[in-house]
């Protein structure tokens, strides 16, 4: 094996051998440049088409196009009859937004740990997790890779709990053939710069259920019941918010969308290429993909197993060592979230709303403890990862692949010589 790049050896990616993504082609120009020359930039015929496309690309009956996923998460509590003071179970590893807008509704978070392997909510330790006040579960689909949901759904069913997905990150994602949203009572997309289709920033919020459509809806458009696109009384029936979302945004997010089945097939290719490129490195483990679940490699997250390298000191100081090794050769390697949920502040502080709310309101909280020690699969998990985006995503290919796959090769087999104390200094 040649010297490693953070030596002074060559690197294995060469300068921009891995292209940014998404990649920008004239669909995208027409598209959005067509919806600035039109009359309507609010939430316009583009917003419209796209919940329409949308929903019939994911198999859902219903979409709402909105500003972002965390707006999307918020609408589909809401329209889940979540309330103050009821209790909703999330994952104790994810994005902020997974449980802070449970806060958002004045209900409360109750987190569940990881299962190690799959990165998701432990399916086994849900049900332990169950208070009188449960009403809802958001499962959230970590990386692309799905929950198992027959577990989650007879759960669900036996406690009367209602089911959002949490698929931010698992646009495409298949368990049993069937694509993410698709469970659920509804579920939240998001179209973030970072996720498989990118419209710069918004979400889509889903589901069968008229019943649920209509009360998200209200969420969604200040309280009211009908669409800036129908003739409106501009009343507030309920409690709502501003998540619209606009007509050039939309037009991205369509552009984009003819692409999508595309940038798919090539994420799974890359995704399969990769994973043989490093089986069998010593210390490296690979992302899993159970039996029955198709990844939509979001993000290629891979662990250290730090028995098995001989490591005895900070399992984070040594992961970060690898990371900067790996970089050194041009790898994008990076820490997706170093804290696990019940470790950020506004839940170890209960300082949501100010004054102990929601937790203090009428014992809405009392029994609910946020200690960081009781989730030791998210904690291990958050010290020992690591996680790749770009080079898996269109326009890049095998040629992507293979270079960083040579730098994993050239840091993995060299492991014995990389210092922290001496990297990281
Ligand atoms: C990105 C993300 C969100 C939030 O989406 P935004 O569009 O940024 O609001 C929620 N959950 C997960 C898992 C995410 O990755």
């Amino acid at each position: 094996m040649s010297k490693l790049a953070i030596s002074g050896g060559t690197k294995a990616v060469k300068d921009g051998g891995i292209k940014a993504w998404p990649p920008i082609d004239d669909i995208d120009r027409e598209m959005v440049m067509a919806s600035l020359n039109g009359g309507s930039h609010a939430f316009g015929p583009n917003c419209a088409a796209f919940q329409t496309e949308y929903a019939a690309w994911n198999g859902n009956k219903y979409a709402i196009t909105t500003n972002s996923g965390t707006a999307a998460l918020h609408m589909g509590l809401v329209a889940c009859g979540v309330g103050a003071g009821d209790h909703v179970l999330v994952t104790a590893y994810s994005w902020s937004s997974s449980a802070t807008c449970i806060l958002h509704h004045n209900a409360i978070p109750v987190f569940v740990d990881i299962d190690f392997d799959t990165i998701n909510m432990d399916v086994n330790k849900i049900e332990a997790a169950i208070t009188p006040k449960t009403k809802a579960i958001i499962v959230v689909h970590l990386h692309g890779l799905m929950v198992d949901m027959d577990k989650v759904l007879a759960i669900a069913r036996k406690h009367n709990l209602k089911v959002i997905e949490d698929a931010c990150q698992a646009h495409g994602a298949l368990f049993h053939n069937r694509k993410a949203g698709t469970f659920g009572d509804c579920a939240a997309f998001s179209f973030n710069q970072n996720k498989c289709l990118c419209s710069g920033e918004g979400g889509m919020f889903v589901t069968n259920d008229e019943k649920i459509r209509d009360l998200a809806a209200q969420v969604w458009s200040f309280g009211e019941t009908r669409t800036p696109l129908e003739s409106r009384d501009y009343h507030a029936y309920a409690l709502g918010w501003m998540y619209r979302n606009n007509d050039l945004t939309a037009a991205f997010g369509r552009a984009q969308l003819t692409k999508m089945d595309k940038y798919f097939k090539i994420q799974r290719e890359n995704g399969a290429l990769l994973n043989k490129r490093l089986t069998g490195l010593k210390g490296l483990i690979l992302p899993y993909e159970p039996e029955g679940h198709a990844h939509n490699w979001y993000n290629y997250t891979s662990r250290i197993d730090m028995d098995a390298i001989g490591w005895k000191g900070d399992p984070a100081a040594m992961r970060n060592a690898i990371m900067n090794a790996l970089r050194a050769e041009g790898v994008p390697v990076g820490v997706w979230q170093s804290f696990i949920l019940p470790d950020m502040t506004v839940f170890k502080a209960k300082n949501a709303y100010g004054k102990g709310c929601p937790w203090s309101c009428n014992g809405a909280g009392d029994g609910v403890v946020y200690d960081p020690t009781q989730y030791p699969a998210a904690n291990r998990h958050c010290a020992t990862h690591f996680g790749m985006t770009t080079p898996l995503r269109a326009p890049n290919g095998a040629e992507a692949v293979e270079m960083v796959a040579e730098g994993f090769q050239k840091v993995f087999s060299s492991i014995d010589q990389l210092n922290p104390d001496e990297i990281l200094k």
